[in-house]
C-alpha cells in the first residue's frame, strides 16, 4: 500500500492560527466558501469555519453530514439544524474570548449587522485577504490538479477545432467546447466560455452569440474547465482561412508578447515585470492602447485570485504560484487577438501547463 499522503490541512490551520496570533486577534471566522474548502477540505455549498488558537470547527448544516464527516479531518464538524453562520455566532458568544476577526469581503452589510446582534460584548474585527494571500503559493498536490483541470480543456479545445466550419454560431462552438469539457471530467466551466467572431473578437469579454462564422474571419475561443475543485483558464486564437496582413501582425505581436512575458517569470520576479514586458512588445507594434486589460492573475480554487499580474503590482511571484500570462490587442471595429496559458512559477523560470499550440492557426 502506498503511503498515506500527509493532509494540507493542519499546516493550513497553523498558518492560519499563526496570523491570528500575529494580529493579537483570538479567533478567525470564514465565510467565503473557497477559503473554507481551502482551510478544510469541505466542499458543501454552505458552512463557515470558526478557528481559535486551540480549535478549529465547521459548521454546517443536515444536508452536509455525511460529506463534511467524510472530507474534515483537522478540524471539527459541528451540525447545525439552522444557519450555520448563527450557529457559529452563538458558539463564539459562550467563549470568554472578544476578539473575532471576520472576512471583510466575504461578509455583507446585512450579516454584519446580524452577527453585532448576536454578539453585542464581543469585538469584531475586519480581516481582509489573508486566506487568499496564503492561496497563491501552491503545494504540488494543488498543482497536480490544476495541471489537470489544464488538460481537459486543452483537450475539449483540440478536438472542438476540426467543428469551427463556416456557418457554425459562438453558442455552437461554446456548447461543443463545454460538453467535451464535462464529458473528460469537468464539473463544469470555470466561467462562461467565451467565443467570438470576427469583429466581435475586439470585445475582450464576448458572449457567445447566435453569429455564424464567414471564411476569413478569426476565433477567439477562451475556456476553463473545473476539475475537483481547481480551475483551468486558456485562450486561443485561429484564424478560418488566411488572415489578412493586418490580422497576421497583430497576430504575431500578440505572441510575442506572450512569449516574453513567460520568459520574465520567476520565482522573485515583480508581478508587474511580466506584465511590462508584455505591454514592452505591444508598444513597440503600436498596439500598446489597444491593450486594455492586464497580463493575468492567480488560478486556483477560483478563476480569480491573487495575485494580479499588472502595473503597479510590486508584489513578487512566489515559487509554485499558478498565474494566467494573457496579453491581447482588441481593435474596435476590426477584431482581436488573445493568447493565455497557465503556467506554475518555479525558481527557474515558468512551466508552462497549457500545452496546446499557439503558432499561427489557419483552419
Ligand atoms: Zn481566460
Ligand atoms: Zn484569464
Amino acid at each position: 500500500m502506498p503511503p498515506q499522503e500527509p493532509s494540507p490541512y493542519g499546516a493550513r490551520l497553523a498558518k492560519l492560527r499563526e496570523r491570528i496570533a500575529e494580529e493579537r486577534l483570538e479567533a478567525f471566522l470564514a465565510t467565503s466558501l473557497p477559503n473554507v474548502h481551502y482551510l478544510t477540505g469541505f466542499s458543501g455549498s454552505a458552512g463557515v469555519l470558526l478557528v481559535t488558537l486551540g480549535d478549529s470547527l465547521l459548521f454546517t448544516d443536515p444536508r452536509y453530514d455525511l460529506q463534511a464527516h467524510e472530507q474534515v479531518r483537522e478540524s471539527r464538524v459541528v451540525i447545525t439544524a439552522g444557519d450555520a453562520l448563527t450557529a457559529a455566532a452563538k458558539r463564539w458568544n459562550r467563549s470568554r474570548l472578544l476578539r473575532l476577526g471576520f472576512e471583510s469581503g466575504a461578509v455583507s452589510f446585512q450579516t454584519h449587522r446580524g452577527l453585532r446582534k448576536l454578539l453585542p460584548k464581543k469585538r469584531l474585527i475586519p480581516t481582509a485577504g489573508w486566506v487568499e494571500t496564503f492561496r497563491i503559493e501552491k503545494d504540488e498536490g494543488e498543482i497536480e490538479q490544476i495541471r489537470r483541470a489544464v488538460a481537459v480543456a486543452s483537450r475539449a479545445f483540440s478536438e472542438t477545432l476540426p467543428l469551427v466550419r463556416p456557418g457554425i454560431r459562438e453558442i455552437e462552438v461554446a456548447a461543443e467546447i463545454e460538453y467535451r469539457m464535462r464529458r473528460y471530467g469537468a464539473a463544469q466551466p470555470s466561467f462562461e466560455t467565451i467565443v467570438a467572431f470576427g469583429e466581435r473578437t475586439a470585445l475582450p469579454h464576448a458572449r457567445a452569440g447566435a453569429r455564424p462564422l464567414r471564411t476569413g474571419e478569426c476565433v477567439l475561443m477562451d475556456l476553463g474547465a473545473i476539475l475537483d475543485g481547481y480551475v483551468s483558464d486558456m485562450t486561443r486564437t485561429v484564424f478560418l482561412g488566411r488572415p489578412s496582413r493586418k490580422a497576421s501582425r497583430m497576430y504575431q505581436a500578440v505572441w510575442e508578447a506572450q512569449k516574453e512575458a513567460e520568459e520574465t517569470v520567476r520565482a522573485g520576479v515583480e508581478c508587474a515585470t511580466v506584465d511590462r514586458a508584455a505591454r514592452r512588445v505591444l508598444d513597440r507594434y503600436g498596439y500598446g492602447r489597444y491593450f486594455t486589460h492586464s497580463t493575468g492573475h492567480g488560478v486556483g480554487r477560483e478563476i480569480h485570485e491573487l495575485p494580479r499580474i499588472a502595473k503597479k503590482q510590486h508584489a513578487v511571484l512566489p515559487e509554485r504560484a499558478v498565474i494566467t500570462v494573457e496579453p491581447g490587442v482588441y481593435l474596435p471595429g476590426f477584431g482581436g487577438v488573445r493568447i493565455e496559458d497557465v503556467v506554475v512559477v518555479r525558481k527557474t523560470g515558468a512551466e508552462i501547463l497549457t500545452q496546446t499550440p499557439k503558432d499561427l492557426t489557419v483552419l
